[in-house]
């Protein structure tokens, strides 16, 4: 467990608190199970996080009875049998009118627990929001995920022959990142060769690699709950003068987002900053996904960089900027780097080289 995290988040109550008081709650009911660990810094599975004015309360069940108490300075734990009864028993004690609820966590079976004459719920967009900046500490901690994903990429790119399967490849660089100190894998690694690295989600399989091959590895630690995300794609063998074509795009266009993107700025003025890139050289369409995505207690979370967001990026989010080229067929290049957005422009949380290696 890190000590990283059992500080008091007086800081996150407060920004917490004042969400709570524009929407004018009583109470504030934290389901998520990223949200809960931001605001309490328990790590736990389960448990419902119960913010008021006066009070910070944590539901747990007998299992993390210890494990809350030690864990979520600042909080009063409270043991119960049925974690939503308990919740019910607690805003009905606390006589709380008007109760918030993450709108994209409360399931309806758990609305309608909560449904009580005087108690009117409220459904919440954008509670993740709080966790867009990222502090120093969780900085470090995303820093020190990244380093141990590069490190295990750099390490097994001796293995990276032809006849070697997809599967092989990512299960050994989970191995490598998982003995040297990741809790896991941030996701199912991905390594997608030759026609299937057109696929941009292209889970690993058995083909194995043959010369001449894309092979675009997309791979990620985690470390004290937070995560790291990055991609490579590599030829194996020299690369056909297409491929580099492809590639120096591709590279290309991450640089000019990486020189444009600056706190202040949309999510989508920064996705533009890529895709007018790669849209000028006649590959729009072949770029049909987001140029990035913010990463830190959840792979996937705000702010995002695309077409459609239109929230403003904060400084001290950390994003990842993953423009791709994809030809259905022939195969396809994603290179992907984590920043965190400072006011003199984005600083790169990983440090693995974007040069194209030929193998
Ligand atoms: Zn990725
Ligand atoms: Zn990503």
């Amino acid at each position: 467990m890190s000590t990283a995290l059992q500080v008091p988040k007086t800081e996150r109550l407060e920004r917490a608190r004042a969400r709570m008081d524009e929407e004018r709650l009583d109470a504030l009911v934290v389901l998520k199970a990223e949200n809960r660990a931001y605001l309490t810094g328990f790590t736990g599975s389960a448990g419902i996080a119960v913010l008021a004015r006066e009070r910070a309360q944590l539901l747990v069940d007998f299992r993390y009875v210890d494990q809350a108490g030690a864990e979520a300075v600042g909080w009063s734990v409270l043991r119960t049998s049925n974690l939503m009864e308990g919740l019910g028993a607690l805003l009905t004690e606390a006589a709380a009118a008007r109760v918030g609820l993450e709108a994209d966590a409360v399931t309806v079976a758990q609305w309608r627990t909560l449904e009580t004459p005087g108690r009117e719920l409220v459904a919440l967009e954008g509670v993740d929001r709080l966790r867009w900046r990222k502090d120093p500490a969780e900085l470090d901690l995303i820093r020190r995920a990244a380093q141990i994903a590069d490190a295990a990429f750099t390490e097994i790119l001796p293995q990276v022959r032809p006849g070697v399967r997809e599967v092989e490849l990512a299960a050994e660089l989970e191995y490598r990142m998982r003995r040297a100190g990741a809790e896991r894998a941030a996701f199912e690694t991905i390594v997608a060769s030759g026609p299937r690295s057109a696929l941009p989600h292209g889970r690993a399989s058995e083909r194995p690699l043959r010369r001449g091959d894309f092979v675009t590895f997309d791979f990620g630690a985690v470390v004290g709950g937070y995560h790291s995300d990055c991609t490579r794609t590599l030829v194996l063998g020299p690369a056909s003068a297409e491929q580099r074509t492809v590639y120096a795009l591709v590279r290309d266009a991450l640089e000019a987002a990486e020189a444009g993107i600056r706190p202040g700025m949309t999510g989508r003025a920064a996705d533009a900053l890529a895709r007018a890139w790669i849209a000028a050289a006649g590959y729009g369409e072949a770029f049909g996904h987001g140029l990035g995505h913010g990463v830190g207690l959840a792979v996937h979370e705000g702010p995002t960089l695309s077409p459609r967001e239109e929230a403003v990026l904060p400084p001290g989010a950390v994003v990842t900027i993953e423009p791709g080229v994809y030809r259905s067929g022939w195969g396809g290049v994603r290179i992907e780097d984590l920043v965190v957005l400072e006011d003199g422009g984005p600083r790169r949380l990983g440090s693995l080289p974007r040069e194209l290696l030929e193998l």
